[in-house]
């Protein structure tokens, strides 16, 4: 099949280049000239493992290719993704006008019968107020192309991003008639494994779906903090408690280890545009509300308990390892790091981070501000400090030796 995927980030280019991978013709379209003109080169804005050996992969056997002429992309293709990005506004409620933005281009744009499927993160409603979109520019251009709009949530993570869209747990289709439905098999019918339910449902539902499963997600992270926190307090083993619950079956074991809460681009932009819609609609999520508060209190807690063990922090040599908001990725966005280290640096404490693909970024927040630096390795940034925060555990910090490779008296907390 020709495919177009309209907004070439994590999301666009992940799927883009998947579709690519499994045989289809993929053209990844996107309105940033600089990141496309880097595309073109195979090089990668961001740091996701095993994407940039796909890209460069299906960009030589030129199943895939990058362009800015959003009109070429949709004029040659049958299907159209839609994965442009829907950030919050400083109210946290979803900001969609990328995706009426491409909506409305593609009912500009098509010169013959073609399918809109939208990925983006997107309000109960958006996809048929997309629909009404697309049919107002058609009706302008007094045409009468026929389009199908199709929602089909994403639900891959960052770090993990390749191998859950080759692999997905299941695909979650929002389509109105019989034939489309068929059109969503072929499609998928590589990604289908045995067992991999694909499963169709509404539009608005498949909307909801996406938004429920991270606020469940998230809910999961915050019960577990909780208990982990209790935990400390009657000096029970929260890595006990987690593997008691996790060896339940109806509980299950993911999201279910205790850290320093969630960050990333998704959860909390997702339970929050959650809790926007209940207001709209006079419907108060007072759970989501409650797993929202825990995870922000969290995010503060390695600090609180640091401050706790050594007093005052004036000139303490504190080091950072993992400042990503989770291992595998270069995203510090909603990083615990960054609002613990910038707690630290008020206090006056001198703050040595390392991360293995993380620390550019995040020394981006920080470069106006002398207090802190950047280590060449983990046990560079350990070196004479006085205590060693854990934040996201990159799997290289399993093969450190604390007691043996680094100074006694560290105090070492990681709360992982
Ligand atoms: P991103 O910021 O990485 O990429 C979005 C891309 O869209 C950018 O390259 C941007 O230039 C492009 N874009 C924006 N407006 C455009 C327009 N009008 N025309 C053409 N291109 C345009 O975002 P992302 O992380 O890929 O997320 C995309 C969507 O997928 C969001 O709704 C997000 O909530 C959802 N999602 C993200 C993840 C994730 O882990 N990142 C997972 C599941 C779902």
């Amino acid at each position: 099949m020709k495919i177009t995927v309209i907004g070439s980030g994590y999301v666009g280019l992940t799927t883009g280049s998947c579709l690519a991978d499994k045989g289809h013709v993929v053209v990844c379209a996107d309105k940033d000239s600089k990141k496309i003109n880097q595309l073109k080169k195979g090089k990668i804005p961001f740091y996701e493992a095993g994407l940039e050996n796909l890209v460069l992969k299906n960009l030589k056997l030129k199943n895939l290719s990058f362009t800015c002429d959003l009109k070429d992309a949709i004029q040659n293709s049958d299907i159209v993704f839609c994965c442009v990005w829907t950030p919050p506004d400083n109210d946290f409620k979803p900001d969609i006008s990328a995706v009426f933005d491409v909506a409305g281009k593609f009912g500009k744009y098509i010169n013959s019968d073609k399918i809109f499927i939208i990925k983006s993160t997107v309000p109960v409603g958006t996809n048929e107020k997309c629909i009404v979109i697309i049919q107002n520019e058609i009706i302008k251009r007094k045409t009468k192309f026929k389009f199908d709009v199709v929602s089909n949530p994403e639900f891959l993570r960052q770090g993990t991003a390749v191998n859950d869209t080759l692999k997905p747990d299941r695909i979650v289709v929002g389509a109105k008639n019989n034939k489309i439905k068929r059109t969503m098999r072929k499609l998928y019918k590589s990604f289908i494994k045995k067992r991999t339910p694909i499963f169709f449902t509404d539009l608005k539902t498949a909307e909801l779906i996406k938004y429920a499963a991270n606020a469940f997600l998230a809910a999961k992270i915050s019960f577990i903090n909780e208990i982990a926190n209790f935990c400390r307090l009657k000096k029970c083993r929260i890595k006990d408690v987690e593997k008691g619950l996790k060896l339940d079956k109806r509980i299950g074991p993911a999201y279910l280890d205790s850290g320093a809460g969630y960050g990333g681009s998704c959860l909390k932009k997702d339970i929050k545009a959650l809790i926007k819609q209940g207001e709209e609609n006079k419907f108060n999520f007072a759970l989501l509300k409650s797993v929202e508060e825990i995870n922000e209190k969290q995010k503060l807690k390695p600090y609180f308990i640091l401050k706790k063990k050594l007093g005052s922090l004036k000139n303490k040599n504190i080091a950072v390892w993992g400042v990503a908001f989770k291992p595998d990725t270069d995203s510090v966005n909603e990083a615990a790091s960054v609002k613990i280290v910038q707690k630290l640096l008020n206090d006056k404490a001198k703050v040595k981070i390392y991360d293995p693909k993380a620390a550019n970024k995040f020394m981006e927040i920080f470069k106006k501000n002398r207090g802190i630096g950047n280590s060449v390795s983990a046990l560079d940034a350990a070196k004479n400090a006085d205590a060693l925060l854990i934040l996201s555990k990159w799997p290289e910090f399993k093969k450190i030796n604390l007691k043996k490779q680094i100074l006694a008296g560290l105090v070492v907390l990681d709360l992982n």
